[in-house]
Protein backbone atom coordinates (compact mmCIF):
# COMPACT_ATOMS: atom_id res chain seq x y z
CA UNK A 1 0.00 0.00 0.00
CA UNK A 2 1.21 3.61 -0.83
CA UNK A 3 1.61 6.76 1.81
CA UNK A 4 0.75 9.86 2.11
CA UNK A 5 2.51 11.83 4.34
CA UNK A 6 1.35 15.00 6.21
CA UNK A 7 3.17 17.13 8.08
CA UNK A 8 2.81 20.20 10.76
CA UNK A 9 5.10 22.77 10.07
CA UNK A 10 5.89 24.50 13.76
CA UNK A 11 7.92 22.31 16.58
CA UNK A 12 7.71 19.29 13.71
CA UNK A 13 10.15 20.44 10.70
CA UNK A 14 11.19 23.64 12.32
CA UNK A 15 11.23 25.56 15.82
CA UNK A 16 8.60 27.18 16.58
CA UNK A 17 8.06 30.37 14.74
CA UNK A 18 11.57 29.31 13.45
CA UNK A 19 13.35 28.48 10.03
CA UNK A 20 14.19 24.27 9.09
CA UNK A 21 17.88 23.68 10.02
CA UNK A 22 20.10 23.79 7.07
CA UNK A 23 21.51 19.98 7.55
CA UNK A 24 17.72 18.73 7.91
CA UNK A 25 16.54 20.51 5.11
CA UNK A 26 18.91 18.53 2.74
CA UNK A 27 18.18 15.07 4.32
CA UNK A 28 14.02 15.94 4.22
CA UNK A 29 14.55 17.11 0.39
CA UNK A 30 15.98 13.88 -0.13
CA UNK A 31 13.67 11.73 1.61
CA UNK A 32 10.39 13.47 0.02
CA UNK A 33 11.54 12.03 -3.22
CA UNK A 34 8.95 10.12 -4.72
CA UNK A 35 6.51 10.50 -2.17
CA UNK A 36 3.30 12.48 -1.93
CA UNK A 37 3.86 15.04 0.83
CA UNK A 38 1.40 17.92 2.08
CA UNK A 39 1.97 20.05 4.67
CA UNK A 40 -0.80 21.25 7.33
CA UNK A 41 -0.03 24.14 9.09
CA UNK A 42 -1.76 26.80 11.21
CA UNK A 43 1.16 29.23 9.58
CA UNK A 44 -0.07 31.49 6.31
CA UNK A 45 1.49 29.93 2.93
CA UNK A 46 3.98 32.58 2.23
CA UNK A 47 5.42 32.03 6.22
CA UNK A 48 5.31 28.56 5.45
CA UNK A 49 7.51 29.23 2.55
CA UNK A 50 9.73 31.39 4.48
CA UNK A 51 10.43 28.67 7.56
CA UNK A 52 10.84 25.60 4.91
CA UNK A 53 12.32 27.48 1.85
CA UNK A 54 10.95 27.40 -2.17
CA UNK A 55 12.48 23.81 -2.50
CA UNK A 56 11.15 21.63 0.16
CA UNK A 57 7.67 23.16 -0.39
CA UNK A 58 8.07 22.51 -4.40
CA UNK A 59 8.42 18.90 -3.64
CA UNK A 60 4.76 18.66 -1.65
CA UNK A 61 1.89 18.19 -3.51
CA UNK A 62 0.01 20.78 -1.55
CA UNK A 63 0.40 22.93 1.05
CA UNK A 64 -3.08 23.09 3.36
CA UNK A 65 -2.25 26.25 5.53
CA UNK A 66 -3.76 28.39 8.13
CA UNK A 67 -5.11 24.95 9.50
CA UNK A 68 -6.47 23.63 6.68
CA UNK A 69 -8.42 26.99 6.18
CA UNK A 70 -6.53 27.75 2.87
CA UNK A 71 -5.49 25.33 0.44
CA UNK A 72 -2.84 25.48 -1.97
CA UNK A 73 -1.90 22.75 -4.71
CA UNK A 74 1.02 22.58 -6.83
CA UNK A 75 0.68 22.95 -10.51
CA UNK A 76 3.51 21.36 -12.50
CA UNK A 77 4.43 23.38 -15.50
CA UNK A 78 5.77 22.02 -18.77
CA UNK A 79 9.11 23.58 -18.10
CA UNK A 80 9.71 22.14 -14.94
CA UNK A 81 8.75 24.52 -12.83
CA UNK A 82 5.82 24.77 -10.00
CA UNK A 83 3.44 27.17 -9.68
CA UNK A 84 0.88 27.02 -6.95
CA UNK A 85 -2.94 27.74 -6.77
CA UNK A 86 -4.99 28.68 -4.14
CA UNK A 87 -8.00 26.17 -4.57
CA UNK A 88 -10.10 27.39 -1.14
CA UNK A 89 -10.28 29.38 1.52
CA UNK A 90 -12.53 29.24 4.44
CA UNK A 91 -13.91 32.32 6.17
CA UNK A 92 -14.09 32.92 9.69
CA UNK A 93 -17.54 34.01 10.72
CA UNK A 94 -19.17 34.67 14.06
CA UNK A 95 -22.84 36.78 14.50
CA UNK A 96 -21.56 39.47 16.82
CA UNK A 97 -17.81 40.01 16.41
CA UNK A 98 -17.05 43.06 18.27
CA UNK A 99 -18.66 41.58 21.66
CA UNK A 100 -16.47 38.51 20.63
CA UNK A 101 -13.23 40.30 20.55
CA UNK A 102 -13.72 42.53 23.37
CA UNK A 103 -14.38 39.16 25.54
CA UNK A 104 -10.54 38.06 24.20
CA UNK A 105 -9.30 41.80 25.62
CA UNK A 106 -11.11 40.98 28.81
CA UNK A 107 -8.97 37.94 28.95
CA UNK A 108 -5.73 39.86 28.51
CA UNK A 109 -6.65 42.35 30.79
CA UNK A 110 -7.81 40.24 33.89
CA UNK A 111 -4.48 37.63 32.64
CA UNK A 112 -2.18 37.62 35.65
CA UNK A 113 0.88 37.72 33.37
CA UNK A 114 3.12 39.96 33.98
CA UNK A 115 3.89 41.29 30.56
CA UNK A 116 1.87 42.11 27.39
CA UNK A 117 2.81 43.69 24.48
CA UNK A 118 0.05 44.28 22.39
CA UNK A 119 -1.55 43.14 19.42
CA UNK A 120 -3.61 40.07 20.80
CA UNK A 121 -5.66 38.95 18.67
CA UNK A 122 -5.19 38.60 14.60
CA UNK A 123 -7.89 37.35 11.74
CA UNK A 124 -6.49 35.06 9.73
CA UNK A 125 -7.86 33.39 6.88
CA UNK A 126 -10.40 31.24 8.33
CA UNK A 127 -9.57 31.95 12.11
CA UNK A 128 -8.20 33.77 14.92
CA UNK A 129 -5.10 33.90 16.50
CA UNK A 130 -5.04 34.54 20.18
CA UNK A 131 -2.45 35.01 22.62
CA UNK A 132 -2.09 36.57 26.34
CA UNK A 133 1.63 38.08 25.55
CA UNK A 134 0.76 39.51 22.26
CA UNK A 135 2.27 39.48 19.00
CA UNK A 136 4.46 42.50 19.66
CA UNK A 137 6.28 39.99 21.92
CA UNK A 138 9.87 39.43 21.20
CA UNK A 139 11.28 36.01 21.27
CA UNK A 140 12.77 36.25 24.76
CA UNK A 141 9.31 37.61 26.06
CA UNK A 142 7.43 34.67 23.94
CA UNK A 143 9.81 32.20 25.56
CA UNK A 144 9.00 33.74 28.83
CA UNK A 145 5.81 33.45 28.71
CA UNK A 146 6.15 29.47 26.80
CA UNK A 147 7.71 28.61 30.03
CA UNK A 148 4.98 30.57 32.30
CA UNK A 149 2.51 28.96 30.40
CA UNK A 150 3.93 25.13 31.46
CA UNK A 151 3.46 25.91 35.07
CA UNK A 152 -0.10 28.01 35.08
CA UNK A 153 -1.70 26.12 32.64
CA UNK A 154 -2.96 29.45 31.84
CA UNK A 155 -4.45 28.51 27.70
CA UNK A 156 -5.67 25.72 28.77
CA UNK A 157 -7.76 28.00 31.47
CA UNK A 158 -8.92 29.92 29.14
CA UNK A 159 -9.69 27.01 26.59
CA UNK A 160 -11.42 25.63 28.66
CA UNK A 161 -13.72 28.62 29.76
CA UNK A 162 -14.26 30.06 26.45
CA UNK A 163 -15.13 26.48 24.79
CA UNK A 164 -18.07 26.41 27.21
CA UNK A 165 -19.21 29.64 26.04
CA UNK A 166 -19.35 29.57 22.62
CA UNK A 167 -20.38 26.18 21.12
CA UNK A 168 -20.10 26.96 17.60
CA UNK A 169 -16.08 27.55 17.95
CA UNK A 170 -13.37 25.37 18.85
CA UNK A 171 -10.37 26.77 20.47
CA UNK A 172 -7.18 24.89 20.49
CA UNK A 173 -3.48 26.03 21.87
CA UNK A 174 -1.61 26.50 18.79
CA UNK A 175 2.31 27.07 18.65
CA UNK A 176 4.59 27.83 21.46
CA UNK A 177 2.40 30.81 23.35
CA UNK A 178 -1.38 31.44 21.25
CA UNK A 179 -4.84 29.97 21.04
CA UNK A 180 -6.26 29.34 18.00
CA UNK A 181 -9.79 29.58 17.67
CA UNK A 182 -12.12 28.51 14.58
CA UNK A 183 -15.57 27.37 13.44
CA UNK A 184 -16.22 24.09 14.56
CA UNK A 185 -14.90 21.55 12.01
CA UNK A 186 -12.56 23.75 10.59
CA UNK A 187 -9.62 22.87 12.15
CA UNK A 188 -6.59 20.69 10.65
CA UNK A 189 -9.25 17.24 10.20
CA UNK A 190 -11.16 19.56 7.74
CA UNK A 191 -8.07 17.97 5.43
CA UNK A 192 -9.29 14.80 5.34
CA UNK A 193 -13.10 15.33 4.87
CA UNK A 194 -12.37 17.98 2.30
CA UNK A 195 -9.89 16.41 0.40
CA UNK A 196 -8.53 13.02 1.11
CA UNK A 197 -11.51 11.26 2.07
CA UNK A 198 -11.52 9.05 -1.24
CA UNK A 199 -8.07 7.79 -1.36
CA UNK A 200 -8.26 6.07 2.28
CA UNK A 201 -8.73 3.06 0.81
CA UNK A 202 -5.99 3.25 -0.81
CA UNK A 203 -3.15 5.11 0.92
CA UNK A 204 -1.81 5.07 4.47
CA UNK A 205 -2.20 8.35 5.47
CA UNK A 206 0.51 8.98 8.05
CA UNK A 207 0.75 12.52 9.83
CA UNK A 208 3.27 13.76 11.89
CA UNK A 209 2.62 16.92 14.85
CA UNK A 210 3.73 18.40 17.83
CA UNK A 211 0.66 19.24 19.21
CA UNK A 212 -1.51 15.89 18.57
CA UNK A 213 -2.94 15.58 22.31
CA UNK A 214 -6.07 17.64 23.34
CA UNK A 215 -6.41 20.47 23.53
CA UNK A 216 -3.43 20.67 20.97
CA UNK A 217 -4.07 21.65 16.84
CA UNK A 218 -2.92 19.09 15.76
CA UNK A 219 -5.45 16.56 17.79
CA UNK A 220 -8.45 17.02 16.20
CA UNK A 221 -6.44 15.27 12.63
CA UNK A 222 -4.55 13.01 14.75
CA UNK A 223 -7.67 11.52 16.55
CA UNK A 224 -9.37 11.37 13.01
CA UNK A 225 -6.56 9.16 11.46
CA UNK A 226 -6.44 7.20 14.47
CA UNK A 227 -9.36 6.02 14.07
CA UNK A 228 -8.90 4.70 10.82
CA UNK A 229 -6.91 1.25 9.69
CA UNK A 230 -5.13 3.30 7.02
CA UNK A 231 -4.49 6.27 9.70
CA UNK A 232 -1.44 6.85 11.97
CA UNK A 233 -0.52 9.74 13.85
CA UNK A 234 3.52 10.23 15.37
CA UNK A 235 3.75 12.75 18.25
CA UNK A 236 7.29 14.42 18.36
CA UNK A 237 8.60 16.90 20.66
CA UNK A 238 10.89 18.74 18.19
CA UNK A 239 11.93 18.65 14.80
CA UNK A 240 15.15 15.99 15.70
CA UNK A 241 12.88 13.98 16.27
CA UNK A 242 11.19 14.16 13.34
CA UNK A 243 14.13 14.30 12.02
CA UNK A 244 15.01 10.99 13.12
CA UNK A 245 12.07 9.55 12.50
CA UNK A 246 12.18 9.71 8.68
CA UNK A 247 14.90 7.15 9.08
CA UNK A 248 12.94 4.64 10.30
CA UNK A 249 11.40 1.67 8.30
CA UNK A 250 7.75 3.39 9.18
CA UNK A 251 8.83 6.39 6.74
CA UNK A 252 10.49 4.48 4.21
CA UNK A 253 7.46 3.55 1.72
CA UNK A 254 6.40 5.91 -1.42
MG1 LIG B 1 3.10 22.47 15.63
Amino acid sequence: MKSIYLFDVDGTLTPAKGNINIEFAKELHNWMNNKQVYIVSGGSFPRIVNQLGREIVDQTRGVFACMGNAFYKKIKDKDGYSSWNLEYENKFSIQKPALFFSELERYVMNSEYHTKTGRHYEERVGMVNFSIVGRNATKKQRKEYEEYDKVHQERKGIVTKLSKKHPTLDFVIGGAVSIDIFNKGNDKSQVIDRFLKDVWQDYRILFVGDRVEYPGNDYSLAKLLDEHENGKTFGVETWQDTQQLLKTKLFASS
